[in-house]
């Protein structure tokens, strides 16, 4: 929830609406300057701009293996993810260059709390996503084509100027699915890491190992959605497996990304205790105490609309579940004046960072260490 698109293409509701004027007005998200108008990629002179990466020929088509959906296409085929199309018997992304969605969030909006606190993450995504989930608050972009929505022109230099134009330390590939748009990502994230530019990713972490490999040599961190912890109900909830998911997290914390994980928890479906147990157990046995953990809030969207949103003692609960596993920073998203968004120091106790929402109202590190006791936070600090 909390890294909704701020967008300019389609209806929101009226909660929504008022969420993100209040933080507008706030200054907490803000339209980047020198932004021209979408255009339909139609009225641009070619769909067929770039050649997909990681595609192999078959004797039934051409199978894309950037993530675990191995879409095989014959031509003029369209890929699950509504971005990748196969022309002159070759794979093209219809999504390089032409983001639907460009904001600038604050970092904390992805969510990120141990990554730059305080810092602007310029956030761009284009239409499309691998996985179908019945929840999706971004679905009229997600769960579309690149054709179908009104896009910036902006290849990746433009992206990095913009970034720097708009006093952003980073790049957030963000609100739909940036596996999908992973040429995109890679380009913008190779050129921005030469200025300087930290680069992020917003993911549900449903991709190949050997493509993810090469993608983390440039991003700096991330925020995967571990969204349940059966295989049943991922498939039936998201379209996808849980394994892959799984497989990344250690792809990504053993290729030095900083890592977050975010949990949403959706009434009935993973709201079970025993399913939060066994999630959490298993982040503490295989070398994830340090990586922090969001538990979002649901709120009915999408395709479960007649759900109700997550009780806060269900999110409450969680929290203490995950710490009796022994994770050490555990924090819950999308309570609005009742999160618990505090970093306590694993060692002393106190509370390092305070926040206020997307604003951090104490600062009590130093160097990456506690103030009160020189323990290390982990993170990236500075
Ligand atoms: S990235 Fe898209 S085209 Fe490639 S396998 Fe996944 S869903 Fe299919």
């Amino acid at each position: 929830m909390k890294n909704k698109s701020v967008q300019h293409n389609y209806k929101i509701s009226k909660r929504d609406f008022i969420k993100q004027s209040l933080a507008l007005s706030a200054g907490l998200i803000c339209f980047p300057k020198n932004l021209a108008l979408p255009i339909s990629l139609s009225e641009s002179e070619s769909i067929y701009k770039k050649l997909a990466m990681y595609q192999e020929e078959t004797a039934r088509g051409i199978m894309c293996q950037i993530c675990p959906n191995e879409c095989v296409l014959k031509e003029g085929e369209l890929s699950k993810c509504n971005n990748r199309k196969v022309h002159n018997s070759k794979l093209y992304t219809l999504a390089y260059g032409n983001p639907c969605s460009v904001a600038v969030d604050p970092v904390e909006k992805k969510p990120l709390y141990h990554f730059l606190p305080g810092s602007r993450a310029f956030s761009i995504a284009t239409a499309g996503c691998n996985l179908v989930c019945l929840n999706c608050q971004n679905w009229a972009i997600s769960q579309t084509s690149p054709d179908k929505t009104r896009n910036y022109d902006m290849p990746p230099e433009k992206v990095v100027a913009d970034c720097t134009g708009n006093k952003c330390k980073s790049i957030a590939y963000t609100y739909t699915e940036p596996v999908t748009f992973y040429e995109y990502v890679l380009e913008t994230a190779t050129l921005a890491r030469k200025a300087g530019i930290k680069n992020i990713m917003k993911s549900n972490g449903y991709i190949n190992t050997d493509p993810l490999k090469k993608l983390c040599s440039v991003i700096d961190a991330a925020n995967i959605d571990l969204k349940a912890f059966t295989e049943s109900t991922y498939l039936k909830l998201t379209g996808g497996k849980l394994q892959p998911v799984l497989d990344s997290l250690k792809v990504y914390r053993d290729m030095g990304v900083w890592l977050e994980i975010t949990n949403l928890i959706v009434p009935t479906w993973t709201d079970k205790p025993d399913e939060i147990a066994a999630l959490c157990k298993w982040l503490g046995e295989n070398g994830f105490k340090n990586t922090p953990i969001h538990f979002d809030r649901f709120y009915p969207l999408y395709k479960l609309e007649q759900l109700p949103p997550t009780p806060v003692e269900v999110l409450e609960n969680a929290v203490k579940i995950a710490r009796g596993e022994g994770l050490l920073y555990v924090y819950t998203g999308n309570v609005p004046g009742n999160e618990i968004s505090d970093t306590i120091c694993p060692s002393c106790h106190q509370v390092v960072v305070a926040r206020q929402g997307y604003r951090i109202t104490k600062y009590n590190i130093t160097d990456g260490k506690c103030n009160n006791c020189d323990h290390k936070i982990d993170g990236v600090w500075n």
